[in-house]
């Protein structure tokens, strides 16, 4: 269901461009020939994840109205991934922090109005969904209706939920064509695996590299290892980003794998990819987030004839080679295909 594709000379903005999936999606673009492309993100260059050469790279602070229409002039396309954000140890503690993530969107869509942008995406999350259908670690696969009666994630969700209606809004009253992706965990290379905002895969990913490197015999796990996911890998997430934004879709859809793991199921494969076994201090204490999570991928199948589908095994292998890379100082080798 795509009803147009994008001319090469179609300006595209990036918010959120230093960090991780902005930073793949600008620089896909650039490797299929687009050239007016601009990025934009409040952390200064030398921070960002990947630097695209001759894209039109700016540091702005897109809480503000003056810097998002700053972003946003010329721009035909906009895709928003700008948030200040992290895996469940960073939102279960600065949940005022992620709910003012709520006046980049707002300005965002504000600017992207004024300046007569054609198309908007909007990066939501799994997050918005019910808590209550997420007491199980058997988890039926989470619908797009699942979302109401709203009980979302406390700070990050309310404020990915209220983003949501936003767009829905400015597309009804204000004739701004929005589309809405509710991700489920999105990893992969050039993301984040260390500070405190990192998620699961990249966090046991590094404390295996850890464990390897220091000689050590033991690592932490957040929970009882038991909690359940579904992990999408970077390859997949552009694919669905780029084909929902093509698509006449207007609703909020999910854009996430369905291959649900445990956690000790997710550290079993890294340690099959380290050639290593370790044992486990589950750390009952630590955020762990829902008990189950996973994404009903009917809609997205109706919608673009497919769903991601990189199995977790593979994605693992070039994510864990390249937080090894990170942690070692080697050279990393870009080697997306999509
Ligand atoms: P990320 O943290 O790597 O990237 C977000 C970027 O936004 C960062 O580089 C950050 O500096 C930038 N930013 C924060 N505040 C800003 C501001 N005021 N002005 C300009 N830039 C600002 O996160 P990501 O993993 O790439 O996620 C991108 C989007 O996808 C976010 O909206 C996130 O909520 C959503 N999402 C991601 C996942 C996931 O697993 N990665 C899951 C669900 C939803």
């Amino acid at each position: 269901m795509r009803s147009f594709q994008f001319g090469q000379d179609d300006a595209i903005l990036v918010a959120g461009a230093g960090g991780f999936i902005g930073g793949h999606v600008l620089a896909h673009f650039h490797r299929l020939g687009f050239r007016n492309l601009r990025g934009a993100d409040i952390k200064p260059l030398d921070h960002w994840f990947q630097r695209t050469d001759g894209v039109d790279s700016r540091v702005l602070d897109l809480r503000k109205i003056e810097d998002c229409r700053a972003a946003t002039k010329d721009m035909d396309y906009v895709f928003n991934f700008a948030c200040d954000m992290g895996g469940m140890g960073f939102i279960e503690s600065h949940k005022a922090e992620c709910m003012l993530s709520v006046l980049i969107n707002t300005h965002m869509l504000m600017a992207a109005r004024e300046a007569g942008v054609k198309r908007y995406l909007y990066s939501s999350s799994a997050c918005v969904y019910n808590a209550d259908k997420q007491v199980d670690a058997e988890v039926t696969a989470l619908k797009e209706t699942d979302a109401y009666p709203a009980m979302p994630e406390d700070g990050y969700g309310w404020e990915k939920l209220f983003s949501e209606r936003m767009c829905r809004h400015f597309s009804e009253d204000f004739k701004l064509e929005t589309r809405v992706v509710r991700f489920h965990n999105v990893y992969g290379p050039w993301g984040t695996y260390d500070g405190g905002r990192e998620k699961a895969p990249a966090a046991i990913c590094r404390k295996v590299i850890a464990a390897k490197l220091q000689g050590k015999h033991e690592i932490e796990i957040w929970g009882d290892g038991l909690q359940t996911r579904s992990f999408m890998y970077i390859d997949d997430c552009l694919k669905g980003v780029i084909g929902i934004m093509l698509s006449d879709w207007r609703e909020p859809i999910n854009v996430g794998s369905s291959e649900l793991v445990s956690i000790n199921q997710l550290v079993d494969m890294v340690e099959s990819i380290a050639q290593i076994k370790l044992g486990r201090r589950y750390n009952l204490a630590a955020p762990k987030g829902v008990r189950g999570r996973n994404s009903d991928n009917t809609l997205i199948r109706q919608v673009l004839n497919w769903e991601p589908s990189t199995r977790l095994i593979d994605g693992l292998r070039e994510t864990y080679a390249w937080v090894e890379t990170m942690m070692t100082g080697g050279d990393f080798k870009n080697r997306f295909t999509v």
